[in-house]
């Protein structure tokens, strides 16, 4: 349930109304917008006496929202989110474009990326410690390592780092990762994302390799739940019937979300298509499409890489569609 007040109603008003309404058992979420401020009701709202709240003085209108997901729904809170990682803004008009390797290899593979990404203009360094591998047999990451390296490459270029956990039990070794990511095998891990509610830090939070957009949006709700609401969207691809990619991109998931919700959403062309050569045109696509931020895997010897070669662009291929991207966001902001 939502309830938007009226215009100019004080803080102490409404510092009132959500005691009244936390007495009834439900808990209160509070977006000040421009004009108006929206109370999302989150629990179990059937107590609570529609008409007698509608009524209220300083009360505008009152709704029931179906959808399961509160936290994340843009009807409790209509504006853009923004989310700080670092000294950058993403979200609300903020775009950024994130780039590295699927894996840290070494430390001459991470600090040679992280540097020629950079100059071309990429804003923020991913690059994989903990890999999900669909073999055990296949490189599982540097794991400490690799996040040692990465730590490493944002001292030295400035960038704020992105990368993957697995396991809660890793979570001190994040203390210094600008995001941390949840990998598309990991959306419905919901122990671990309980504990990433628990902290206060970004996440990229990738959508299942056959999940929905609202059960993306309920794995958002569960770090949101638990108090962090720093979570960003990413759209990575699904599984469908085609084969020739290895994933099919749904990028109408870009203005379905912005419509459904109100968190940053972030586009992944990389492992949606499994094809280097398709990265650009599905990358300029998704900015056209109104992505807040682009992420791509580059690595400076894509024949040689440990983990997903095939999809990673060279750094002279990613100078090339970075600045195309540029070209498009002109256009979309215009
Ligand atoms: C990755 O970003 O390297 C990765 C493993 O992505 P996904 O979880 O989308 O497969
Ligand atoms: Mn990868």
């Amino acid at each position: 349930m939502i309830a938007v007040l009226k215009q100019g109603v004080s803080k102490q008003q409404i510092d009132n109304l959500c005691n009244w309404l936390k007495e009834q058992g439900v808990d209160v979420h509070i977006s000040e917008g421009k004009y108006y401020t929206v109370l999302g009701l989150i629990g179990d709202t059937s107590k609570i006496d529609m008409e007698l709240l509608e009524d209220l003085e300083i009360v505008d209108s009152v709704k029931r929202i179906s959808e399961p997901f509160k936290s994340a729904n843009r009807k409790f809170h209509p504006e853009d989110t923004v989310i700080e990682v670092g000294d950058l803004k993403i979200g609300g008009g903020n775009f950024q474009l994130i780039a590295g390797p699927c894996s840290v290899e070494s430390e001459e593979q991470i600090l040679e990326v992280a540097e020629s990404v950079k100059a071309s203009g990429a804003t923020i360094l991913r690059g994989g410690a903990f890999k999900p591998r669909t073999s055990p047999y296949d490189f599982q990451g540097l794991k400490a390592d690799g996040i040692e390296l990465l730590l490493e490459a944002k001292a030295k270029t400035g960038m704020p780092i992105i990368t993957e956990i697995m396991n809660a039990n890793h979570l001190p070794l994040f203390e210094h990762v600008d995001i941390i990511q949840v990998g598309a095998r990991n959306m419905q891990n919901f122990e671990l994302l309980k504990e990433l509610g628990k902290i206060d830090k970004p996440i990229l939070l990738k959508r299942g390799l056959a999940n929905t957009l609202k059960e993306l949006l309920m794995s958002a709700e569960y770090i949101m739940a638990g108090g962090n609401e720093k979570v960003i969207l990413c759209e990575r691809g699904i599984r469908t019937f085609e084969t020739y990619t290895r994933n099919t991109l749904d990028l109408s998931a870009v203005p379905m979300l912005r419509e459904l919700t109100h968190l940053p959403v972030v586009v992944d062309p990389s492992h949606a298509t499994g094809i280097a050569r398709l990265v650009k045109p599905m990358a300029l696509a998704a900015a056209a499409a109104g992505a807040d931020g682009i992420m791509i895997e580059v690595h400076n010897n894509p024949a040689k890489a440990l983990c997903d070669g095939p999809q990673s662009l060279t750094p002279e291929q990613f100078k090339d569609v970075a600045g195309k991207i540029r070209k498009i966001l002109e256009v979309v902001r215009e």
